[in-house]
Protein backbone atom coordinates (compact mmCIF):
# COMPACT_ATOMS: atom_id res chain seq x y z
CA UNK A 1 0.00 0.00 0.00
CA UNK A 2 2.61 2.58 -0.60
CA UNK A 3 1.69 3.21 -4.32
CA UNK A 4 0.90 6.88 -3.49
CA UNK A 5 0.50 8.47 -7.10
CA UNK A 6 -2.75 6.16 -7.83
CA UNK A 7 -3.72 6.08 -3.89
CA UNK A 8 -7.62 7.18 -4.15
CA UNK A 9 -9.57 8.75 -0.98
CA UNK A 10 -12.82 8.42 -1.06
CA UNK A 11 -15.57 9.92 1.18
CA UNK A 12 -18.98 8.89 -0.42
CA UNK A 13 -19.64 5.07 -1.32
CA UNK A 14 -22.34 3.95 -3.67
CA UNK A 15 -24.74 1.62 -0.94
CA UNK A 16 -25.50 -2.61 -1.78
CA UNK A 17 -29.07 -2.06 -0.47
CA UNK A 18 -29.74 -5.98 -1.55
CA UNK A 19 -26.81 -7.83 -0.80
CA UNK A 20 -26.09 -11.34 -2.58
CA UNK A 21 -25.86 -14.27 -0.06
CA UNK A 22 -23.00 -17.56 -0.35
CA UNK A 23 -24.47 -20.08 -2.66
CA UNK A 24 -21.63 -22.35 -1.19
CA UNK A 25 -17.71 -22.81 0.26
CA UNK A 26 -15.45 -24.68 -2.16
CA UNK A 27 -12.14 -25.85 -0.23
CA UNK A 28 -9.97 -26.21 -3.34
CA UNK A 29 -7.69 -29.85 -3.88
CA UNK A 30 -4.22 -29.92 -2.72
CA UNK A 31 -2.21 -30.50 -6.71
CA UNK A 32 1.27 -30.15 -8.01
CA UNK A 33 1.70 -28.68 -11.05
CA UNK A 34 4.59 -27.75 -13.53
CA UNK A 35 7.76 -28.94 -12.03
CA UNK A 36 6.00 -29.79 -9.08
CA UNK A 37 5.14 -26.56 -7.94
CA UNK A 38 2.53 -26.85 -4.58
CA UNK A 39 -0.65 -25.54 -4.68
CA UNK A 40 -4.18 -25.48 -4.30
CA UNK A 41 -6.69 -25.31 -7.26
CA UNK A 42 -9.55 -23.46 -5.52
CA UNK A 43 -11.73 -22.77 -9.01
CA UNK A 44 -11.13 -26.85 -10.23
CA UNK A 45 -12.53 -28.25 -14.29
CA UNK A 46 -16.10 -28.95 -12.27
CA UNK A 47 -16.96 -25.30 -11.45
CA UNK A 48 -16.14 -23.71 -15.12
CA UNK A 49 -19.77 -23.19 -15.97
CA UNK A 50 -20.80 -22.21 -12.32
CA UNK A 51 -17.84 -19.52 -12.39
CA UNK A 52 -17.82 -18.83 -16.49
CA UNK A 53 -16.04 -16.71 -17.24
CA UNK A 54 -13.64 -17.97 -14.96
CA UNK A 55 -11.76 -21.42 -16.04
CA UNK A 56 -9.09 -21.78 -12.91
CA UNK A 57 -8.13 -20.19 -9.99
CA UNK A 58 -4.31 -21.60 -8.25
CA UNK A 59 -3.21 -20.70 -4.76
CA UNK A 60 -0.09 -21.13 -4.23
CA UNK A 61 2.39 -19.95 -1.09
CA UNK A 62 5.38 -21.83 0.81
CA UNK A 63 8.29 -20.94 2.66
CA UNK A 64 9.71 -23.93 1.41
CA UNK A 65 11.57 -23.99 -1.65
CA UNK A 66 11.10 -27.67 -2.20
CA UNK A 67 7.59 -26.18 -3.02
CA UNK A 68 7.99 -24.43 -5.69
CA UNK A 69 11.87 -24.15 -6.72
CA UNK A 70 10.91 -25.85 -10.19
CA UNK A 71 8.43 -23.51 -11.69
CA UNK A 72 6.33 -23.87 -14.58
CA UNK A 73 8.89 -24.73 -17.32
CA UNK A 74 7.80 -24.39 -21.11
CA UNK A 75 4.68 -24.63 -21.43
CA UNK A 76 1.79 -23.98 -24.66
CA UNK A 77 -1.57 -22.52 -23.83
CA UNK A 78 -4.68 -21.32 -26.46
CA UNK A 79 -8.06 -19.82 -26.13
CA UNK A 80 -7.84 -17.96 -22.81
CA UNK A 81 -6.20 -15.24 -20.28
CA UNK A 82 -3.95 -16.26 -17.89
CA UNK A 83 -3.71 -13.56 -14.25
CA UNK A 84 -0.88 -14.02 -12.18
CA UNK A 85 -1.13 -11.99 -8.66
CA UNK A 86 2.05 -12.09 -6.86
CA UNK A 87 1.51 -11.71 -2.95
CA UNK A 88 5.18 -12.31 -2.31
CA UNK A 89 8.27 -13.52 -4.05
CA UNK A 90 9.60 -13.23 -7.54
CA UNK A 91 8.76 -15.03 -10.75
CA UNK A 92 10.56 -14.58 -14.10
CA UNK A 93 8.44 -15.28 -17.01
CA UNK A 94 9.66 -15.55 -20.93
CA UNK A 95 7.53 -16.40 -24.13
CA UNK A 96 8.17 -17.77 -27.57
CA UNK A 97 7.46 -14.25 -28.87
CA UNK A 98 10.51 -12.80 -26.98
CA UNK A 99 8.59 -11.28 -24.47
CA UNK A 100 10.21 -11.66 -20.84
CA UNK A 101 8.95 -9.85 -17.69
CA UNK A 102 9.97 -10.48 -13.59
CA UNK A 103 6.77 -10.14 -11.48
CA UNK A 104 7.06 -9.20 -7.54
CA UNK A 105 5.65 -8.46 -4.38
CA UNK A 106 2.36 -7.03 -5.36
CA UNK A 107 2.32 -7.15 -8.99
CA UNK A 108 0.63 -8.60 -11.95
CA UNK A 109 0.88 -10.70 -14.99
CA UNK A 110 -1.61 -10.22 -17.45
CA UNK A 111 -1.36 -12.55 -20.50
CA UNK A 112 -4.36 -12.65 -23.22
CA UNK A 113 -2.38 -16.25 -24.99
CA UNK A 114 -5.34 -16.22 -27.90
CA UNK A 115 -3.51 -18.37 -30.54
CA UNK A 116 -1.33 -19.67 -28.38
CA UNK A 117 2.57 -19.37 -27.03
CA UNK A 118 4.98 -21.40 -25.39
CA UNK A 119 6.64 -19.79 -21.61
CA UNK A 120 8.22 -20.57 -18.74
CA UNK A 121 7.25 -19.13 -15.27
CA UNK A 122 10.67 -19.85 -13.03
CA UNK A 123 10.93 -18.19 -9.72
CA UNK A 124 14.29 -15.99 -9.35
CA UNK A 125 14.52 -16.76 -5.83
CA UNK A 126 16.15 -19.28 -3.83
CA UNK A 127 14.56 -19.05 -0.36
CA UNK A 128 11.95 -17.30 1.31
CA UNK A 129 7.72 -16.98 0.57
CA UNK A 130 6.42 -17.69 -2.67
CA UNK A 131 2.68 -16.47 -2.11
CA UNK A 132 -0.01 -15.75 -4.72
CA UNK A 133 -2.49 -16.48 -7.13
CA UNK A 134 -3.04 -17.42 -11.05
CA UNK A 135 -6.69 -17.39 -12.40
CA UNK A 136 -7.98 -17.99 -15.89
CA UNK A 137 -10.26 -16.00 -17.69
CA UNK A 138 -11.71 -17.17 -20.68
CA UNK A 139 -12.09 -15.60 -24.16
CA UNK A 140 -15.27 -15.14 -26.17
CA UNK A 141 -15.33 -17.80 -29.02
CA UNK A 142 -14.33 -14.94 -31.90
CA UNK A 143 -11.33 -13.86 -29.87
CA UNK A 144 -9.90 -17.44 -29.18
CA UNK A 145 -7.73 -17.41 -32.19
CA UNK A 146 -6.25 -13.26 -31.57
CA UNK A 147 -2.44 -12.62 -31.01
CA UNK A 148 -0.95 -13.31 -28.15
CA UNK A 149 -0.29 -10.13 -26.20
CA UNK A 150 1.05 -9.81 -22.18
CA UNK A 151 1.19 -6.69 -20.01
CA UNK A 152 3.57 -6.58 -16.59
CA UNK A 153 1.68 -4.47 -14.37
CA UNK A 154 4.11 -3.35 -11.24
CA UNK A 155 2.96 -3.17 -8.15
CA UNK A 156 3.08 0.64 -8.41
CA UNK A 157 0.57 0.66 -11.23
CA UNK A 158 -2.05 -1.08 -9.69
CA UNK A 159 -5.02 1.57 -8.67
CA UNK A 160 -5.51 1.82 -4.78
CA UNK A 161 -8.24 3.14 -2.72
CA UNK A 162 -9.00 3.75 0.73
CA UNK A 163 -12.75 3.93 2.27
CA UNK A 164 -13.57 6.41 5.17
CA UNK A 165 -13.78 3.47 7.84
CA UNK A 166 -9.95 1.98 6.40
CA UNK A 167 -10.86 -0.66 4.28
CA UNK A 168 -8.35 -0.96 1.57
CA UNK A 169 -8.75 -2.22 -1.97
CA UNK A 170 -6.77 -3.12 -5.16
CA UNK A 171 -8.53 -2.69 -8.21
CA UNK A 172 -6.82 -4.91 -10.50
CA UNK A 173 -9.04 -5.51 -13.17
CA UNK A 174 -12.87 -3.84 -13.69
CA UNK A 175 -13.76 -0.16 -11.04
CA UNK A 176 -14.88 -0.20 -7.84
CA UNK A 177 -16.97 2.63 -6.34
CA UNK A 178 -15.62 5.00 -9.52
CA UNK A 179 -11.74 3.59 -9.30
CA UNK A 180 -10.89 2.13 -12.45
CA UNK A 181 -8.99 -1.07 -12.65
CA UNK A 182 -5.68 -1.51 -14.03
CA UNK A 183 -7.02 -3.65 -16.76
CA UNK A 184 -10.43 -4.00 -18.41
CA UNK A 185 -11.82 -6.28 -20.48
CA UNK A 186 -15.28 -5.71 -22.87
CA UNK A 187 -16.99 -9.20 -23.15
CA UNK A 188 -16.53 -10.68 -20.05
CA UNK A 189 -16.32 -7.29 -17.73
CA UNK A 190 -13.50 -9.12 -14.67
CA UNK A 191 -13.99 -7.48 -11.61
CA UNK A 192 -10.70 -8.28 -9.58
CA UNK A 193 -10.30 -6.76 -5.84
CA UNK A 194 -7.82 -7.13 -3.47
CA UNK A 195 -9.52 -6.16 -0.35
CA UNK A 196 -7.78 -5.68 3.41
CA UNK A 197 -10.64 -5.33 6.21
CA UNK A 198 -9.07 -3.96 9.69
CA UNK A 199 -10.83 -5.40 12.59
CA UNK A 200 -14.14 -4.42 12.69
CA UNK A 201 -14.74 -3.14 9.21
CA UNK A 202 -17.36 -3.36 6.55
CA UNK A 203 -17.01 -3.29 2.67
CA UNK A 204 -19.73 -3.25 -0.17
CA UNK A 205 -19.42 -3.68 -3.67
CA UNK A 206 -22.05 -3.03 -6.59
CA UNK A 207 -22.05 -5.98 -8.86
CA UNK A 208 -24.66 -7.00 -11.71
CA UNK A 209 -26.89 -10.19 -10.35
CA UNK A 210 -26.57 -12.03 -13.49
CA UNK A 211 -22.20 -11.83 -13.09
CA UNK A 212 -20.65 -14.67 -11.37
CA UNK A 213 -18.79 -14.23 -8.31
CA UNK A 214 -16.74 -15.70 -5.63
CA UNK A 215 -15.00 -14.07 -2.91
CA UNK A 216 -11.60 -16.23 -1.96
CA UNK A 217 -10.01 -15.01 2.29
CA UNK A 218 -6.78 -15.95 2.34
CA UNK A 219 -5.72 -13.82 5.75
CA UNK A 220 -8.12 -14.03 8.97
CA UNK A 221 -11.63 -14.60 7.56
CA UNK A 222 -14.61 -12.53 6.39
CA UNK A 223 -18.34 -12.83 6.99
CA UNK A 224 -21.01 -12.34 4.20
CA UNK A 225 -24.48 -12.44 4.50
CA UNK A 226 -24.10 -13.94 8.17
CA UNK A 227 -21.84 -17.05 7.10
CA UNK A 228 -18.16 -17.26 7.52
CA UNK A 229 -15.93 -17.73 4.58
CA UNK A 230 -12.74 -19.01 6.86
CA UNK A 231 -9.18 -18.88 5.69
CA UNK A 232 -8.07 -20.61 2.61
CA UNK A 233 -11.71 -20.91 1.66
CA UNK A 234 -13.82 -19.67 -1.86
CA UNK A 235 -17.36 -18.30 -1.66
CA UNK A 236 -19.12 -18.86 -4.86
CA UNK A 237 -21.79 -15.81 -4.44
CA UNK A 238 -25.54 -16.87 -5.00
CA UNK A 239 -26.95 -15.32 -8.24
CA UNK A 240 -29.99 -13.74 -6.58
CA UNK A 241 -32.25 -11.76 -8.75
CA UNK A 242 -32.38 -8.77 -8.03
CA UNK A 243 -29.01 -8.06 -5.40
CA UNK A 244 -27.35 -5.74 -6.36
CA UNK A 245 -23.89 -6.36 -4.76
CA UNK A 246 -22.08 -8.21 -2.59
CA UNK A 247 -21.33 -6.93 1.44
CA UNK A 248 -17.95 -8.20 3.21
CA UNK A 249 -17.28 -7.51 6.91
CA UNK A 250 -14.33 -8.56 9.36
CA UNK A 251 -14.97 -9.29 13.18
CA UNK A 252 -14.16 -6.88 15.55
CA UNK A 253 -12.34 -10.05 17.55
CA UNK A 254 -9.93 -10.61 14.62
CA UNK A 255 -6.20 -10.23 16.03
CA UNK A 256 -5.62 -9.19 12.21
CA UNK A 257 -6.51 -7.81 9.35
CA UNK A 258 -8.63 -9.39 7.15
CA UNK A 259 -7.46 -10.10 3.24
CA UNK A 260 -10.02 -11.36 0.42
CA UNK A 261 -9.69 -11.66 -3.45
CA UNK A 262 -13.13 -10.37 -5.06
CA UNK A 263 -13.57 -11.96 -8.58
CA UNK A 264 -16.25 -11.59 -10.90
CA UNK A 265 -17.37 -11.23 -14.41
CA UNK A 266 -19.90 -11.34 -17.11
CA UNK A 267 -20.81 -14.92 -18.50
CA UNK A 268 -19.83 -15.43 -22.03
CA UNK A 269 -22.46 -18.90 -22.00
CA UNK A 270 -20.41 -20.46 -24.47
CA UNK A 271 -19.38 -23.74 -24.62
CA UNK A 272 -16.03 -24.85 -22.76
CA UNK A 273 -13.74 -27.75 -23.59
CA UNK A 274 -10.23 -28.04 -21.62
CA UNK A 275 -7.79 -30.56 -22.31
CA UNK A 276 -4.84 -29.39 -20.35
CA UNK A 277 -3.38 -25.78 -21.59
CA UNK A 278 -6.39 -25.49 -24.19
CA UNK A 279 -9.42 -24.25 -24.01
CA UNK A 280 -11.97 -23.81 -26.49
CA UNK A 281 -15.34 -24.11 -28.07
CA UNK A 282 -15.38 -27.78 -29.47
CA UNK A 283 -13.41 -31.01 -29.12
CA UNK A 284 -12.12 -30.62 -33.04
CA UNK A 285 -10.43 -26.64 -31.73
CA UNK A 286 -8.78 -28.53 -28.88
CA UNK A 287 -6.95 -31.60 -31.43
CA UNK A 288 -5.74 -28.81 -33.77
CA UNK A 289 -4.31 -26.80 -30.94
CA UNK A 290 -2.39 -30.27 -29.67
CA UNK A 291 -1.63 -30.70 -33.39
CA UNK A 292 -0.39 -27.18 -34.09
CA UNK A 293 1.68 -27.55 -30.63
CA UNK A 294 3.44 -30.78 -31.94
CA UNK A 295 4.08 -29.15 -34.86
CA UNK A 296 5.93 -26.05 -33.65
CA UNK A 297 3.08 -23.47 -34.77
CA UNK A 298 2.74 -22.41 -31.20
CA UNK A 299 5.76 -21.04 -31.11
FE1 LIG B 1 1.43 -20.84 -18.05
Amino acid sequence: MTSAHTHHHLTDLMPVATPRGIDHIVAGVSTSDGDGVKLTRVLQQTLQQRLDPYLMLDAFGSSNPGDYIGGFPNHPHRGFETVTYMIAGRMRHRDSAGHEGLLSNGGVQWMTAGRGLVHSELPEQEDGLMEGFQLWLNLPAKDKMREPWYRDIQSAEIPEYTTPSGVQVRVIAGASHGVQGAEQREHTEPLYLDITLPPGTEFSQPLPDDHNALVYAFRESVWIAGSEVPTRRMAILANDPGSDGVHLRAAATNHSAARALLIAGRPLHEPIVQYGPFVMNTREQVTQAMHDFQNGKLG
